[in-house]
């Protein structure tokens, strides 16, 4: 089975959240169970350049006003699976970030420029640009890959199967609809039962429409997206796929987030041999400029800073926790207004609150090691996999009960005596909601032994992508008639259970 996974970032090329993560590890868990996966990225400057044994397989005309643009294939390093990218420097070797420049403001030509991400995905499906290889699937990421299914479909005798994962609904790639000509796509496929949305032209909504299969990357959020709160109004695109749509969690990747060989960490540690945690937070305090304190109960938290993460649930119930006696570590970037908010609390409380603005993919595994609990206190979160990397790291996480977060997180109080426990889960998105639950984790944390054999459930905890691989295989195995076992209903998940 050959396969074509289409996505605008990928892990440690390129990344800007969890899509990266997902990307930089399930077309590699897909290939380990015997397919043929192939990737397709655009060529952003940290991709070109990363890119060896560099093959340049076509040279196509003017294209969405990018002028030269080169199909390669080759390999970086890191990723097992052979890439395809796209060679266009006027749409894509610029500074900045994958979708936005340095100021933070989306590029114009974003739609050119996704537009020919999945143009180049269809034609590569088709055969048409590399001879030697065509897809049976193609698995298209985000609103970014999703006018590679409008593309597939409106391209005669296509062949290859398409599967569109929502990483987040709430981006949905909109564009004013007069651009819609600048597409090439057929004039029917502006309807509001295909890519218009609102007025506007949506890429995200060519996925949901156009795919075969859609899925997203919890079974909770699956379910959840087909509700007017959290279908950002796309819910009933969602309900009217009814079927299609498929919730698989997704995996932690173990040579990247593993605290036996982290090389980011001081000191390396595991559930069996917990001592090198303890070096860890002390570090981490020293690091931050926190009170060295072995006992204060540290929280990290790691992430965009924006509404859909709930820092605001964190800003209120700051004061009261600070007063107990509790630690934060904080490392994200986003609202400039949550990073004033939230770097004003450090500058009162320097010893207590320690905040770093920025991306650092370095500190965020040393707070993840180093830290007690990690809070993730979203408003809703498609999978969250700050959590995951908590619970590997025992490092309990305190989470609101949505998504893949109530998939993956048991609440250690609801659960009699603790006994199947891995964290601590709050419901309403409110400050006291999760003051009371860091207040909750403080308790146990003035336990040791309690807290110890929480942190021990907590890293015996199995994320893996070869689970989350082989769901989406199974997937493929049902697009294509492959007779193998169905689609069994997913694992309950313990917090479910
Ligand atoms: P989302 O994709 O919505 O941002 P996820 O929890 O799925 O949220 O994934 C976030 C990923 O990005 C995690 O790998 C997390 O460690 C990382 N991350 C978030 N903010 C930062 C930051 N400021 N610096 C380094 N890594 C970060």
């Amino acid at each position: 089975m050959r396969v074509l996974h289409v996505a605008a970032e990928c892990h440690p090329l390129v990344k800007t959240g969890g899509l990266a993560d997902v990307v930089g590890a399930l077309p590699q868990a897909i290939a380990e169970l015997g397919a043929d996966v192939r990737l397709l990225l655009p060529g952003l400057p940290q991709i070109a350049d990363a890119l060896q044994e560099r093959e340049d397989l076509y040279t196509l005309g003017p294209l969405f006003g990018a002028g030269r643009i080169t199909l390669c294939r080759g390999l970086v390093p890191s990723q097992s699976v052979p890439l395809y990218m796209i060679d266009a420097p006027y749409l894509y070797r610029r500074r900045g970030g994958p979708y936005q420049d340095q100021d933070g403001t989306e590029w114009s030509d974003n739609l050119q420029r996704f537009a020919l991400l999945g143009w180049i995905a269809a034609h590569v499906a088709a055969g048409e640009l590399d001879p030697t290889w065509a897809a049976d699937v193609v698995h298209a990421h985000d609103w970014h890959a999703g006018l590679a299914c409008a593309y597939l479909k409106a391209q005669p005798g296509t062949r290859a199967k398409t599967v569109f994962t929502v990483h987040n609904l709430a981006f949905q790639g909109l564009f004013p609809a007069a651009e819609f000509g600048a597409l090439g796509l057929p004039r029917e496929m502006l309807q509001s039962q295909a890519l218009e949305y609102h007025g506007k032209l949506s890429f995200l909504k060519a996925g949901l429409a156009y795919a075969d299969r859609i899925t997203t990357v919890s079974p909770t959020y699956a379910t959840e997206i087909a509700t007017h709160e959290f279908g950002c109004g796309m819910d009933g695109v969602i309900r009217h796929r009814g079927a299609d749509v498929f919730g698989i969690l997704n995996g932690v990747d173990p040579s990247v987030w593993n605290p036996q060989t982290d090389a980011h960490l001081p000191a390396h540690f595991s559930a069996r041999s917990p001592a090198g945690k303890k070096r860890c937070k002390q570090a981490l305090q020293s690091e931050m400029g926190l009170a060295e304190e072995p006992d204060a109960p540290l929280f990290a938290l790691v992430s965009r800073l924006t509404h859909q993460k709930g820092v605001d649930l964190l800003l209120a119930a700051l004061p009261a926790l600070l007063e107990r006696g509790a630690q934060f570590a904080v490392l994200g970037a986003g609202d400039p207004g949550l990073e004033e908010l939230l770097s004003g609390a450090s500058r009162a409380r320097p010893k207590r609150m320690a905040v770093r603005i920025g991306y650092d993919e370095a500190l965020a595994h040393r707070l993840i090691a180093g830290s007690d609990a990690v809070l993730v206190p979203s408003r809703f979160e498609p999978c969250g996999l700050t959590q995951l990397y908590g619970l590997r790291y025992g490092t309990l996480p305190v989470v609101r009960k949505t998504g893949g977060l109530a998939d993956t997180v048991v609440d250690a109080v609801d659960s009699a005596a603790a006994d199947v426990g891995t964290g601590f889960v709050f419901d309403g998105a409110a400050g006291p909601e999760l003051e009371a639950a860091v207040l909750r984790a403080m308790r146990f944390y003035r336990e040791p032994e309690r807290w110890r054999s929480l942190m021990r459930r907590a890293m015996a905890q199995d994320f893996s992508w070869h689970e989350a691989a082989r769901r989406t295989l199974t997937l493929y195995d049902a697009l294509l008639g492959v007779p193998r076992e169905a689609l069994a209903p997913h694992k309950p998940s313990p917090a479910l259970a």
